[in-house]
């Protein structure tokens, strides 16, 4: 499907509910990572831009947050309905502008529409409580309001799902939003906003402003902007929660990752295979969940490592639009040149190379950004490609003695994102998810994904701030809770009170 804003080769903010250009003379390329061809220019925010995304969203609000929960849903039902008219055009923007297999864009898709879902039930969401008789004559209940206009920064790993993470709650409980994408696949959140339009949400309720820095710190030191939903790498999470916390803004931050898998000796060798491959390959190793560490233990190591090199090295890595395709492109050249000098790191650090896939060339797209898939093994945790995230297709194996050693190495990470333990033993299993100190446990479940109404967060550097994405978290995040208590006259007492009121 082509449209105005998502077919045009240059890419605009979307305020008030149109394109519109930036101002700022600033602007940079997108790239097909396929071919490593520009296909379009990206304009690039100024201060002014930012200003006056946030005035529409600030004049748009008062009316959308008086506006019943209701109604609210049923735009977010239309919404729904035109996103599933387009998902495989969606996804294979996402394959365009970000090189992951279309197979997986569509899952991406899938994962961002449940939470539209979870929003079509905002009614429910808002109810609160109500306490009858809290004293005599005396009732005290709770209700949920909008913040007013709240912001979302995201990566270019997931364009349309990290998005969705945010968006749908943010509009559905009453806010206004503004969406700052990514750089480098900034497509899917101009299409976004047109099917918003559709939807019949208000011009002016969801905002789209593309930029860099300047645009991130002009949300940050906005005063109108009450609260920031941010996903990325962690020195960028941290300074966007320290930043935002400063300026009184409510903030959840989400970080980078270093996934652990461990495989016990008792596990299904087969089945972990096949986890490790999926888990860290696809997508090329650019998800925040992807398996990076693969902890093997006792003999597993040795049963497990010619197991994946077999299958490391046969990788279909090709254009990911072939419907046989398991490996695309690295987003830029620059992340594909960072991953390579990665490997080059780890083997003077004294870790086994298995599987090379420095300059990996795929037939026809000699200057697309690929890089094959890469296996080490001996992988100690004092080294630089055990501890920093690498975020590309490069599992690394540590050999661990007992699940003792495998579980205090997860815990001395500094990440916390998502874990995996692949075991037969229930017991283990059941110690595992207790004792282990990562927000998202897959036991037997390579990417432990929640699901749009459980909420979405790591622990330790991987999130900063108290709430999750999505689910109820999500909800209160986007939302203030007021206590109202009430009485009528009749049971007013006379004369004044000088005591602390109690129930009586
Ligand atoms: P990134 O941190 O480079 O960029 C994320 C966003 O921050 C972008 O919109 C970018 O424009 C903006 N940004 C970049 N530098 C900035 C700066 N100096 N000041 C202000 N804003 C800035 O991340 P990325 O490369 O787009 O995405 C990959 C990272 O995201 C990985 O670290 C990955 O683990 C992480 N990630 C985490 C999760 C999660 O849920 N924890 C999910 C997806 C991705």
């Amino acid at each position: 499907m082509t449209s105005a804003f998502s077919g045009s080769a240059a890419v605009t903010h979307f305020i008030n509910g149109t394109a519109v250009p930036a101002t700022s003379g600033r602007s940079q390329a997108v790239y097909n990572p396929t071919t490593g061809a520009v296909a379009r220019q990206l304009q690039l925010a100024s201060v002014q831009d930012v200003d006056l995304a946030v005035a529409s969203a600030q004049a748009a609000f008062p009316a959308w947050a008086d506006s019943p929960p209701l109604r609210r849903a049923r735009v977010m039902f239309k919404f729904l309905e035109l996103l599933n008219k387009h998902r495989d055009d969606i996804a294979a923007m996402i394959t365009a502008e970000h090189g992951k297999v279309f197979t997986d864009a569509q899952g991406e898709v899938t994962r961002g529409i449940d939470v539209v879902e979870f929003a079509c039930g905002i009614p429910q969401l808002l109810k609160g409580d109500y306490t009858e008789q809290v004293s005599t004559g005396i009732d005290n209940w709770t209700m949920r309001q909008p913040l007013g206009v709240v912001a979302g920064i995201t990566p270019f790993n997931f364009p349309f799902m990290v998005p969705m993470w945010m968006a749908p709650l943010a509009i559905a409980t009453g806010n206004c939003f503004i969406l700052k994408p990514s750089e480098r696949d900034p497509s899917p959140s101009l299409f976004i906003a047109e099917l918003l339009k559709q939807a019949g949400l208000p011009d002016g309720v969801f905002n789209v402003v593309q930029g860099d820095k300047v645009a991130v710190d002009a949300l940050l030191n906005h005063p109108d902007v009450k609260a920031l939903s941010f996903v990325g790498s962690t020195p960028i999470a941290q300074y966007i929660y320290e930043t935002g916390a400063r300026n009184g803004k409510r903030v959840q931050a989400l970080g980078g990752a270093k996934n652990h898998m461990v495989v016990m000796p008792d596990a299904d060798i087969d089945q972990a295979v096949d986890a490790l491959i999926g888990a860290a390959y696809g997508s090329a190793g650019e998800r925040c969940m992807a398996i990076s560490v693969a902890v093997l233990v006792g003999d597993a190591a040795d049963k497990i490592i010619p197991k994946l090199a077999e299958r490391a090295r046969t990788l279909k890595i090709k254009n990911g639009m072939a419907l046989d395709a398991e490996m695309g492109p690295i987003v830029t050249r620059e992340a594909r040149d960072r991953i390579e000098n990665y490997i080059g790191i780890g083997v003077e650090e004294g870790a086994t190379l298995v599987v090379d896939g420095r300059g990996h060339k795929v037939a026809g797209l000699e200057n697309g950004f690929f890089t094959g898939g890469t296996l080490f093994d001996n992988v100690k945790p004092t080294m630089r490609i055990y501890k920093e995230e690498i975020f590309g297709p490069v599992l690394a194996c540590v050999r661990a003695h007992d699940f003792a050693e495998a579980v205090q190495l997860v815990n001395d990470h500094e990440y916390g994102n998502g874990v995996a333990c692949f075991t037969s033993d229930g017991n283990v299993a059941r110690e595992f998810a207790r004792r282990i100190q990562v927000g998202m446990v897959g036991i037997n479940v390579p990417i432990p994904v929640p699901m749009a109404w459980q909420g979405f967060g790591g622990w330790k550097r991987s999130l900063f701030g108290d709430m999750h994405a999505y689910g109820e978290e999500g909800v209160r995040f986007y939302t203030k809770q007021k206590s109202v208590m009430q009485r009528w006259p009749a049971s007013i007492g006379k004369g004044a009170e000088f005591v602390m009121p109690t129930s009586r």
